[in-house]
Order: C-alpha cells, then structure tokens, then sequence
C-alpha cells in the first residue's frame, strides 16, 4: 500500500500534466503553479473519513492525500493538528455566537509556515534534491532551516534587512546560510533565482514548487473534521502568497470529490491584507483576475508584505467561487486587534493573525457576518516572533 496516492502534477493554468517522480518548479509554457493531483477513486476505495481520527497526531496522518511516499522521507517536527478554539469571550464582544479562532502558532518555528516547508522539504529531500534556497518575508525561512536541518539538507535564505530579528536569528541557529537584503521580498527573490541557477539550488518560493500548497491544505482537512464534516460559513485569512488559502480551497474540491463532506456547502473565503500593501483587496474591488504589483509595500505585518503572489489568479478564482471578499486593515487596527485577542483569548497573534479579527470587525460593520454564522479566524503564527 503506498503512503501517498499523488499521480501527477498539473498546470493551473493549461492542464498540461508533469510526472511528479523528477523535480519541478512551474509550468514552462505558461509559467503558472503546478498543483498535485491524486487518484482520489482509490483513497475514497481504501480509507474511510473517520480513519484519520485514529491515527498519531500530526500533518502526516493525512499522507495519502500528501506527496511523499516513503515514512522515512516525512521530515516530521509536529506541525498540524493545530487547536481549533471557541472564541467565546470575543465572540460576546462582538455579537457572534460561533466564533473560532484556528490557532496555527503552536506549530513548530511558531508559525503555519512549517506546514507548507516541512511537506516541500520532504518532497525535495525523497527526489534527491540536497540544497534548498528561499527567498523569505521571514517565517518561511527559518521554517525551511528547521526542516532542511532535520532532513539533512542545505540551507541558503534571502530576506529583507528589517524582516524580525527572530526569523533571522532562528534561521541562522538551525545552520542556514542567511542574506540580508535592502529591499522587499521580491528583491530578495531575484537574488535567490540568480544563486539558485548559478549553483543549482532548488528554490522552494510559494508556487514556484508544487509542494507547499499540499501541506497547507491540510488545514482545511482539519477544519472540516473538527466541524464534522460540515464546512464553517466563513473563513478569515491573512493573505501574502495565498498558499493557505489556495491550500483550502483545493482541499475542499479534494474533500467534495472524496465525498466527504456532509454538506456540499462551501465557506466564504475572506482575504485580510494590509493597507498598505493589498494587491488582492484591489484586484478584488476592480472585478479583476489578476493582481497588479504593488509599489511601497510597507506593514508590520511582515508575512503580509507580498507585492504580488505568483498565484494570484488562484486567488483570485477562489474569492470569486467562495462568493467571499477581501479588506484591507491599518497598521493601527492590527495593533488594536493584537491586544483585543490577547485579553479575550489568551492567544498572542502575529500582526498577520490579529489583521483576521480587524477585518472581521469591518465586515461586521458592514452587515456581512451574521450573528449565528460560523467564523473561523486564523492566527497564522505567534507574536513572540515579533517583539
Ligand atoms: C507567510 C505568512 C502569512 C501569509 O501566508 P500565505 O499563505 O503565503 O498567504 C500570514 N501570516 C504569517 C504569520 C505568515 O508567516
Ligand atoms: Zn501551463
């Protein structure tokens, strides 16, 4: 029986189809992210819903549906099966009755990133790939380090000077080979791609492999199991790349095609970005399917601090699908929020996990949240990282 029932990998955009046994970035023609697709037919024969609950916690419990076959190859440092919490004190302040927050900083490295980079790691390290290189607002570089570290491979990461000390330091300690760059992630990534095709690193960017999206897309796995099958209304989520939410929504056909969802009902998928870099809020508002690159990005919400995702029309096509939305929120409504989320909950968010509850705030100002609806909010990563 293999772990993992991938079969091959397929362009977003053309449909033109990849063998998943060598390595891959995007697709060649149309540079478009390539997506894993899996003989679903035979999961749904082999393995039933209610399975999953029994098994040893953690991400990899859901490896069928993961692209790694062999165990050994599954670099594991607990990442998922993060807590779905009741918010029931926020909840009250803000008059709804079904608030969750989905608390991804308990992950290691503290943030959701190590989903995405443990499955990419994983699936670099059982194709032969030995050195891995990234270009990073942060979180997801020191999440490469560790895993890089744990599987025994290289590590080299770009990241803008004034991304937060901890990232840095995290990363360095884990034995990567750490730039500093003076500029913005996009910089950062261009001198990642230039090393990378120098001296043959393989780049684990988001979307410009085809793995991390997989790891994160077990969110929403987790998600429709704790709600037993029956998808929340609505799902707030703090967008930079998108990988998340792209994730999700790919899960949610996965889940619909597996025929395990209670309800064929989806949930509508809300994009938080920073005023002061939402690319996906603009799109958004103009009807667009495409992002335009967005100049002067600048929030303290460093993992928001994306001027344009490479997979913006995956974003874009599942705001439209989801009938969902997107909002922007001030530096200053985040720091309210931070602290709002602190006193209620107990939870400490980073800036990009509290930027959730700000938006929340405007949509239900706006009458778009119902008082009974279910909410889930994610925090994305812990605000220790950021002090
Ligand atoms: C990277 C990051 C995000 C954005 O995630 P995407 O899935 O790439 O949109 C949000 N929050 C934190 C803490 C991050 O590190
Ligand atoms: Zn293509």
């Amino acid at each position: 029986m293999p772990a993992s029932h991938l079969v091959h990998l397929e362009c977003s955009s053309c449909a033109e189809q990849y063998d998943p046994a060598r390595v891959h970035t995007y697709c060649s023609t149309c540079r478009a992210p390539l997506l894993p697709r899996y003989d679903l037919e035979r999961v749904k024969a082999t393995v039933t819903r209610d399975a999953f609950r029994q098994r040893k916690k953690g991400m990899w419990r859901w490896h069928e549906l993961l692209p790694v076959h062999a165990a050994g190859n599954m670099i594991f440092l607990g990442e998922g099966d993060t807590p779905l919490l009741h918010a029931q004190r926020l909840g009250a302040a803000l008059g709804l009755s079904q608030l969750y927050v989905k608390d991804e900083s308990t992950n290691p490295t503290g943030s959701f990133k190590a989903r995405g980079l443990a499955a990419a790691v994983s699936k670099a390290k059982e194709l032969g790939v030995t050195k891995v290189i990234i270009p990073t607002a942060g979180n997801a570089g020191g999440a490469m380090a560790a895993y890089a570290a744990r599987g025994g491979l290289e590590a080299q990461i770009y990241m803008p000077q004034d991304t937060p000390h901890a990232n840095i330091e995290e990363s360095r300690i884990t034995g990567a080979n750490v730039t500093l760059v003076d500029g913005l992630i996009s910089d950062a990534g261009r001198l990642a791609n230039q090393q990378a095709e120098a001296e043959g690193w393989f780049d684990v960017s988001t979307f410009k492999e085809p793995y991390r999206v997989e790891g994160k897309k077990i969110m929403g796995y987790e998600l429709a199991e704790a709600f037993d099958w029956e998808l929340p209304e609505v799902i707030i989520y703090p967008t930079g790349g998108g990988t998340g939410l792209v994730g999700m929504w790919k899960a949610f056909d996965e889940l619909s095609a597996l025929g395990w969802l209670a309800s064929e009902k989806r949930p509508r998928m809300v994009v938080v970005q920073a005023a002061g870099c939402a690319p996906v809020v603009q799109a958004f508002a103009a009807g667009a399917r495409h992002c335009d690159f967005w100049e002067g990005a600048q929030t303290i919400a460093s993992g928001l601090r994306v001027p344009k995702s490479f997979a913006d029309r995956l974003i874009m096509d599942a705001l439209y699908a989801s009938n969902g939305t997107a909002v922007a929120v001030s530096d200053e409504a985040i720091r309210q929020a931070q602290r709002k989320l602190a006193t209620h909950e107990g939870i400490f968010p980073a800036p990009e996990g509290a930027a959730t509850l700000a938006g929340l705030e405007q949509l239900i100002e706006q009458g778009w949240v119902q008082p009974d609806e279910r909410v889930v909010l994610f925090n994305t990563g812990t605000g220790l990282k950021y002090i």
